[in-house]
């Protein structure tokens, strides 16, 4: 593992330019505003250097921007479905041509390397490409009465004004994935970044509104008072659904508040993904999708393997093999050439993973490689492997969040079911095998939304993305993403003859 040693506090300057072509209001009723209540700071978490000041959206922002969303609901739900098809298609387009601007501001303010924001950007406007695709696919249904006297028409129709929920870690992408949906069917909505990555969703917006999107259907809120300004909104009466991605402890607070009025909610919470080793495993596919598990976005993914459970025939190899893999990365600002690991978010965030590092250590683990945090500047952790990691750490229960992998053994496959199981998050698992039987063993068995099967990735807009326990409710992308955004109605309509 090296530290790169070209970061440097003055990095960001080359870069201004990026970050002064997004704006840094507040979007509400289709004009770029600024806040009434000041501005939030943006930091580069490799350099610790203020990038943007932001508007910082407060309550009466809010209400501004819920009378927008409101206004503009019925006459996007009206706009017919090819318009809302061929902007977000549009909207695509510009993703596409603004990839390097909207990857160099998103490592800017959040950090991973620039190939990896490249990465993200061609996700995010995949998702944007197949919600446009799937605005024109919104269909119903047409039944008789078993008795004859009657036919039912089911007919889908917009929810209406939606609060979207944002994190920091792939801010573009989870902003295109409720935003794209959202808009094809029919739904207006308030877009809130995590404070952290702003710049991000200020982007997304923008790009939209090049792509003719009319005033009000999205309205952008960067604010620092989230829980302010979120509350309110989730009480006036007008947000019909609420779509967050976050955390499991905050999320559990939003459904509270959803519940006072009866908001519908679609919850995409934390992980804590077990990754399973079969004896029969190609090491070079298990090493190949843990490396993409666990590496992926430094590990600041809710998709991250948080525990490896190798079967006892096959651990050492595959320890060795994983460890000289992550041993091998090059972490430092994200912005520099050659760097494939940047920092993490902020402070907490490394000092969690450190901490949980010492825990486990103290609990009998031992370290293969890694082990580190760089205390100068930038929130750098060296990817680290830890092995004989013990049940009770710490780690084991907590969502990790960084560049650490921790391995454990069984012998037994049915008890490292039961391990992968105890957990409250059932977002992904991953498994790793040969064997078809059990391939399908334990995927059936996995208490998960999603599996990975000989796979470290499960991330793609055609497929329905979402957890189980209490990773969340409902379902992103795919055939099931619009639905989210949709209510049924029926007509019932006698037929005498
Ligand atoms: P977080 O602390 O839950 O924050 C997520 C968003 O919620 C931020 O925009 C945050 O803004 C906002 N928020 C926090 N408290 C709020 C409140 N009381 N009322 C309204 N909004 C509030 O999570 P995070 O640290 O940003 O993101 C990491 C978490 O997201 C991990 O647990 C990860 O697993 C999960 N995640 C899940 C998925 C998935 O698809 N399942 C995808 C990505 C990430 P403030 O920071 O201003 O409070």
């Amino acid at each position: 593992m090296t530290f790169s040693t070209a970061t440097a506090p003055t990095s960001t300057a080359g870069h201004r330019s990026a970050i002064e072509r997004v704006p840094h209001k507040l979007l509400i009723g289709g004009e770029w505003t600024p806040s009434s209540g000041g501005t939030l700071q943006v930091f580069n978490p490799a350099t610790e250097e203020l990038i943007a000041e932001v508007a910082d959206a407060t309550v009466e922002d809010a209400q501004r921007a819920l009378r927008a969303a409101a206004d503009a609901q019925t006459g996007w739900a009206r706009t017919p479905a090819r318009t809302r098809s061929e902007i977000l298609y549009r909207a695509y387009e510009l993703m596409v041509e603004r990839t390097d601007l909207l990857a160099e501001v998103m490592t800017l303010e959040m950090g991973k390397p620039l190939a990896e924001a490249r990465g993200e950007v061609a996700y995010a406007a995949d998702l944007i490409r197949w919600f446009a695709e799937e605005a024109v696919r919104i269909d119903g249904g047409y039944t008789h009465r078993p008795d004859g006297t009657a036919r039912n028409i089911q007919l889908k129709q917009p929810v209406g004004p939606c609060l979207l929920i944002v994190p920091w870690n792939f801010p573009l992408a989870m902003g295109a994935r409720k935003v794209g949906p959202a808009i094809a069917a029919g739904c207006t909505s308030i877009l809130k970044p995590a404070p952290q990555t702003p710049l991000s969703s200020l982007a997304l917006a923008q790009l939209l509104m090049d792509a003719g999107l009319p005033a009000g259907v999205l309205n952008v809120l960067p604010t620092s008072r989230a829980g302010e300004i979120v509350e309110p909104m989730l009480g006036s009466g007008i947000i019909r659904k609420l779509s967050f991605t976050g955390s499991t402890a905050v999320g559990k607070i939003l459904l509270g508040q959803a519940a006072r009025n009866v908001v519908r909610t679609s919850m995409e919470l934390g992980g804590n993904a077990p990754f399973l080793v079969l004896a029969d495993a190609d090491l070079d596919v298990a090493v190949d999708a843990a490396f993409a598990a666990k590496m992926r976005n430094m590990g600041e993914a809710c998709t991250a393997a948080n525990r490896f459970l190798v079967h006892t025939s096959v651990a050492e190899e595959f320890t060795t093999r994983l460890a000289e893999r992550m041993g091998a990365l090059t972490v430092g600002n994200g912005l520099h050439e050659g760097v494939e690991v940047g920092p993490l978010i902020d402070e907490a965030a490394r000092d969690k993973v450190r901490d949980l590092t010492r825990d486990a250590l103290e609990r009998g683990a031992r370290l293969v490689t890694g082990g580190e945090t760089r205390h100068t500047t930038g929130y750098l952790v060296e990817p680290t492997v830890l092995t004989n990691v013990a049940p009770d750490s710490a780690l084991n229960n907590t969502e990790i969040f960084g560049p650490l992998a921790a391995i454990q053994t069984f012998t037994d496959l049915d008890e490292a079911i039961a391990r992968a199981n105890d957990t409250e998050s059932g977002l992904v698992g991953y498994v790793i095998t040969r064997d078809i039987d059990q391939a399908l063993n334990v995927s059936e068995q996995l208490e998960v939304g999603m599996v990975g099967l000989n796979t470290g990735i499960v991330s793609t807009p055609s497929a329905p993305f979402g957890g189980v326990k209490q990773s969340g409710v409902g379902r992103e992308g795919g055939r099931l993403g619009i639905e989210e955004y949709l209510e049924t109605k029926y007509i019932s309509i006698p037929v005498r003859h």
